[in-house]
């Protein structure tokens, strides 16, 4: 007997958990594997983070609290928005909630009409979607493929728009391209809103601190600030501080909406534990050299993965500018046969071979809306990725 409804069965879970989950069954029964299928920095937060957490549970007093969160955390982030993004919020536009996922999720239950079109170009993070149809949404999805350098462009956005659409999901860094826009892309795609003001714009910064290379990241409300009354900046400090597990996501936006989303949130979780909030504020208001640093770490690890997949003929690699994932083209292997004479008919068949035969635990692209492409993440040591990169080359080579 199902118990789900049609909404709960027109979704899947997550896939890139599911995978992390088949990769530990893997390991715990005795196969040496890696693991590069979850997207979580590989090393602990900054110390004063935890010691902010002990002292508030030391303290007492965890109680319920704000559904938009603590004044002081909100005010931090006024902070943090104003001096590294040059955005002016005040802290009733600004709310927390259990990691930026949990805002997406107030930010479609409060707005979403049934078959409201939310576009959402690919390739993109894998919850999305499913998101967006969980809330009855439909996701549009636009492919932007590695010639485009994986970014929609205007021409594409203004076709793409009807009558029902009521969001642009924006995300960059791109998980998992490590594509980033620049002020100018976001500029054209800022020409064809203005055409269509029923259009809000959620801006999906939670990478904006892992940069891999030369190339700047900017907000898309500093890009934009003509848009600034239907835009949502979501971020958190899940990546740049490590902290994944906390759960701790935050919003910007205009203060209507931020009310709706206060709503959802004070008849869904009432708040966000007041431990996890004193760990971010500690997180945001600390020493920020943590985070350089962590950028640091892995702008030197997507050299060394993206000096060894450029030797391994037959798949296609374009470096990322942000984020920690490697995002692999594998469509002309699609088709060869292994070692045991399968045939590899699509990139979850690839993934499958790659982690069952050869020990290393990848997403197939159409996770992200994008076969013909497997993502490892590289928020592993620099001996684990080199073994990886062997891993990925012997398999390869294996194929006729
Ligand atoms: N957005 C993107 C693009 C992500 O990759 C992730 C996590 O992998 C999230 C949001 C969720 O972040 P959080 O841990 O704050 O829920």
């Amino acid at each position: 007997m199902s118990f789900e409804n049609r909404r709960a069965a027109g979704i899947k879970s997550s896939p890139s958990m599911a995978i992390a989950m088949a990769a530990k069954k893997l390991a715990t029964e005795g196969h040496d594997i890696i693991d590069l299928s979850l997207g979580e920095p590989d090393f602990e937060p900054p110390t004063h983070v935890a010691e902010a957490a002990v002292d508030a549970i030391r303290k007492g007093g965890i109680r319920y609290g704000a559904p938009a969160g603590m004044e002081n955390l909100r005010q931090a982030i006024v902070k943090k928005l104003r001096t590294e993004n040059r955005l002016d919020y005040s802290a009733d536009e600004v709310m927390v909630a259990n990691g930026a996922k949990q805002i997406l999720f107030d930010v479609f239950l409060a707005t979403l009409e049934p078959g409201d079109e939310v576009i959402i170009p690919t390739p993109c993070w894998v919850s999305y979607g499913d998101i967006v149809s969980l809330h009855g949404g439909e996701p549009v999805y636009l492919n932007c493929g590695a010639d485009a350098g994986f970014k929609l462009s205007s021409e594409q956005l203004e076709a793409a728009i009807t009558p029902k659409t009521r969001w642009l999901m924006l995300n960059s860094p791109s998980n998992p391209t490590g594509a980033i826009y620049s002020a100018d892309e976001f500029h054209k795609l800022a020409e064809v809103l203005a055409r269509h003001p029923r259009v809000l714009v959620v801006s999906d910064e939670i990478y904006e601190h892992v940069l891999l290379s030369d190339t700047p990241f900017i907000s898309f409300g500093e890009a934009c600030p003509q848009l600034r009354d239907r835009t949502l900046i979501v971020n958190g400090v899940s990546k740049a501080y490590a902290m994944t597990g906390w759960r701790l996501g935050y919003a910007a936006g205009p203060r209507a909406l931020m009310s709706a989303l206060n709503k959802m949130q004070s008849q869904s979780v009432s708040c966000v534990s007041p431990v996890a909030q004193a760990a971010a504020l500690a997180a945001l208001t600390g020493d920020q050299a943590f985070v350089g640093e962590g950028a640091r770490i892995f702008a030197g690890r997507a050299k060394i993965v993206a000096g060894r997949l450029a030797e391994i003929e037959g798949i296609d690699f374009i470096a990322p500018d942000g984020a920690f994932y490697a995002f692999i083209g594998v469509g002309r292997l699609i088709g060869r046969r292994t070692a045991d004479g399968e045939i590899l008919g699509d990139d979850t068949a690839f993934a499958a071979h790659l982690l069952q035969t050869f020990g290393l635990s990848s997403v197939p692209g159409a996770a992200f809306g994008a076969p013909d492409f497997i993502r490892l993440s590289i928020a592993a040591s620099d001996r684990e990725l080199e073994t990886a990169c062997d891993r990925l080359a012997a398999m390869v080579a294996s194929l006729t």
